[in-house]
């Protein structure tokens, strides 16, 4: 991503390049989370590749059956690790409940994605006589994790790969290895083989290593499309490695006719301003018919101005912890004064209560005026706003990005949904629902930035396996009919 935005500058790497263990600190105090030694990535690849060939060769169903107690771990271990998550990255207790739960759903879901979209399957035909179909897995994968859903979506990766018979190599984010670390542990306590499921504690290094590892087959990435990118490069002479990659989004909430304002404001409040903004799905930009942009501002700034962001435990609970860490609430806070400094009009201003903390409050600032509004994806809680005219325009600027995860339309009639569905350039179109939120049962993934048209979610069986056809008869049969002196 090339671009002068203070946004992209925000990714200081936490540790020296020497570094020989990775600590992890909660955001909420600052307090020292985890500590541990960096994962050895030569010989964890060489462990995954002697061991695999066993794993892939285990029946479907005993695959399967791990991975049901692998759900079972964690539904008994469910309020230690969601508190682990919780400290670990500041959400708020309640919605670290809610991931943990995505992750028990994950296996079943994963289940019966495998077998609705990697199934065996006889394709017979008159013309070709007996036809197989049938899926293989890769080998060793690696799966490099985000940080913002430690769990639920790196589980989005190894539940799918490790059914379909591969062995993982899960890099969590460096900024959240306890709860990648519970997560490993999960699996093995029900019987995954401490070979076939390994965590590997590390940052951008290790995740280079993994990338380039000659032993490594599959690579699926979950993260910003600042390291897509960079790592879609890395690849790019090596066709043979699988390459997934979930990246971020810049997206459109477009607001139109509606006589439910309150209903629509508390619609783009959560998209915006859930898990402090740090969502791949979070609503980056609302645009606005003119007509309705002063009574559904109102609405949206006085529900912004309730919004309590805290530390997770707090009681009554907050809507929103603080962001990741101080870096990215620095980040944060120089964009927002970019967008103010270049034509924005703040409508509400981002506010850091205490320096030493990461903890920033909802801003809308009005981004209308500005001559060259950035595409960049401001991972925290910015909505910015831009107001248009006509319907048109609308879909036109919910189109001004690069990205394509999502993109929600709010009022507005059946054929305008209809125009806006045929229009949009995003993985997830949604009308009179948040941003956020995507259904696990349907795939997963974007356009543009956003992705590399290997969505995740319930389409994850499809990059976890190949599929091999094959022509079979129990005896040769001659085949030359023509043609022949
Ligand atoms: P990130 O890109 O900084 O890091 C993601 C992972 O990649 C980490 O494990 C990191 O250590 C590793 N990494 C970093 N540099 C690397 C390199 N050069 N080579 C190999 N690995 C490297 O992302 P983040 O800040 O942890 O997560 C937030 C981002 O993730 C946001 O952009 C968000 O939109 C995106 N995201 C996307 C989805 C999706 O499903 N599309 C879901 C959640 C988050």
């Amino acid at each position: 991503l090339t671009t002068e935005h203070p946004a992209n500058e925000s990714k200081a790497l936490p540790r020296a390049p020497m570094a020989v263990e990775l600590v992890s600190f909660e955001p909420a105090t600052g307090a020292e989370m985890w500590r541990g030694p960096l994962g050895d990535v030569d010989e964890q690849v060489a462990r995954a590749s002697r061991a695999w060939p066993a794993w892939a060769a285990q029946p479907l169903s005993t695959r399967m059956e791990l991975l049901r107690r692998f759900a079972n771990e964690v539904r008994k271990d469910a309020e230690a690790f969601a508190t682990l998550i919780a400290r670990e990255t500041g959400k708020p207790m309640w919605e670290a409940n809610v991931e943990v739960e995505s992750v028990i759903a994950k296996v079943e879901l994963s289940i019966r994605a495998y077998a609705e979209r990697t199934a065996q399957r006889r394709l017979d035909s008159a013309l070709q006589g007996t036809m197989a179909l049938r899926h293989k897995p890769h080998g060793v994968v690696a799966v490099l994790g985000p940080f913002n859903y430690p769990a639920h979506l790196p589980c989005g990766h190894i539940v799918p790969a490790l059914i379909a018979g591969n062995a993982v190599i899960f890099k969590p984010s460096e900024k959240v290895p306890a709860s990648g670390e519970f997560l490993a542990r999960c699996f093995h306590k029900a019987g995954v083989p401490a070979a076939i499921m390994q965590f590997c504690a590390g940052g951008p290094a290790e995740g280079q290593k993994l990338v380039a590892h000659e032993g490594v087959n599959g690579v699926l990435f979950t993260g910003s499309a600042h390291t897509g990118i960079t790592i879609n490069r890395r690849l790019a002479a090596r066709p043979d490695k699988l390459v997934t990659l979930e990246m971020g989004g810049n997206n459109p909430i477009v607001v139109w006719d509606t006589p439910k304002i309150t209903d629509a404001a508390a619609i783009v409040v959560q998209s915006a301003f859930a898990s402090a903004g740090q969502r791949c799905t979070a609503a980056r930009r609302l645009i606005v018919k003119d007509t309705m942009i002063e009574p559904l501002l109102a609405e949206v700034k006085s529900l912004a101005d309730r919004i309590i962001f805290g530390a997770p435990f707090d009681s009554p609970a907050p809507f929103m912890g603080p962001v990741i860490d101080n870096a990215a609430a620095d980040g944060l806070t120089e964009s927002f004064l970019y967008l103010l400094s270049h034509g924005g009009r703040a409508i509400k201003h981002l506010v850091r209560p205490d320096e030493a903390l990461p903890f920033l409050s909802p801003a809308i600032i009005d981004v209308t005026a500005m001559a060259e509004k950035p595409d960049v994806e401001l991972f925290g809680p910015i909505l910015q706003v831009i107001r248009v005219s006509d319907f048109d325009e609308a879909i036109a600027e919910a189109n001004a990005t690069r990205y394509g995860l999502v993109a929600a339309l709010v009022g507005g009639t059946p054929q305008e949904y209809n125009r806006f569905w045929g229009h949009a350039r995003a993985g997830i179109v949604n009308w009179n629902r948040p941003t956020i939120g995507p259904s696990h049962a349907a795939p997963v993934g974007g356009t543009g930035l956003s992705g590399n048209h290997r969505p995740s979610g319930f389409y994850a069986a499809d990059y976890c396996a190949y599929p091999v056809a094959s022509g079979e008869m129990e005896q040769p049969r001659a085949a030359i009919g023509v043609g022949l002196r």
